[in-house]
């Protein structure tokens, strides 16, 4: 998942920087609403983290014209303590859930992946696809209730194609949500990663879970339960 942070403090952009990234998200971070707004324009974005306190552009201002320019990913603001106006605002100008500074970083994160399953239409943490659970706090994934070690990588692939299971992902989609704009871009990569994710969560393949749709991208094949 790919996060966008706004944020003008420089300690607290480093910490969440740091943070999102050790949760498994790959971050662009902006120190100015100019900047924030430029990002949130032009990078393949999941979710932003958004101040509202910014120099330059207002974060409410850079919030009005993310949405002005049908950005639709969902938008967590970050407010000072008891400004009940700054969170009403935000939340008219299109931001989708707040948290009061100060904050610990858990809440951040909670709220975050909390946005990013309601955006894949999941209301539970853990995405049950039949035999296939991946919980998304413990960044942990079962099939037929044993334990499948992944890695980092392996891990974000799975989490995004399951959060919009059903949906076809490009390749492209998924190297730029994987990657920060620094890393180069090699979609072989992506066929290997996706390789090794079938091996691990069908040795002996029967589920079929991860689909490729030949020119198109993946797709994460196991209907959702019905109970989700
Ligand atoms: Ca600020």
């Amino acid at each position: 998942m790919r996060v966008l942070v706004v944020e003008d403090e420089a300690a607290l952009r480093d910490t969440l920087k740091a943070r999102l990234t050790d949760a498994g998200f790959t971050v662009d971070a902006a120190v100015d609403g100019n900047e924030g707004l430029f990002a949130g324009l032009e990078y393949p974005l999941d979710v932003a983290v958004v101040d509202l306190g910014l120099p330059g552009l207002a974060g409410l201002e850079v919030i009005r014209r993310l949405r002005a320019a049908r950005k639709t990913y969902p938008i967590l603001i970050l407010t000072a303590r008891d400004n009940w106006q700054d969170k009403v605002e935000g939340l008219q100008a299109g931001a989708d859930d707040y948290v009061v500074k100060p904050f610990h970083f858990e809440e951040v994160l909670a709220r975050l992946q909390a946005l990013l399953r309601r955006a894949g239409g999941w209301a539970s943490p853990q995405l049950r696809c039949g035999p296939v659970v991946l919980d998304t706090r413990a960044q942990a994934v079962q099939v037929h209730g044993a334990a499948v070690e992944l890695t980092t990588f392996e891990y974000r692939i799975l989490e995004h194609l399951m959060l919009r299971a059903g949906d076809v992902i490009s390749k492209g989609e998924l190297t730029e949500r994987l990657y920060d704009q620094d890393f180069e871009r090699d979609s072989n990569v992506i066929e290997v990663l996706v390789g090794r994710l079938r091996r691990k969560l069908d040795p002996q393949e029967q589920l079929h879970p991860i689909e490729t749709l030949r020119g198109r991208g993946y797709r994460f094949a196991l209907p959702r339960d019905a109970a989700q």
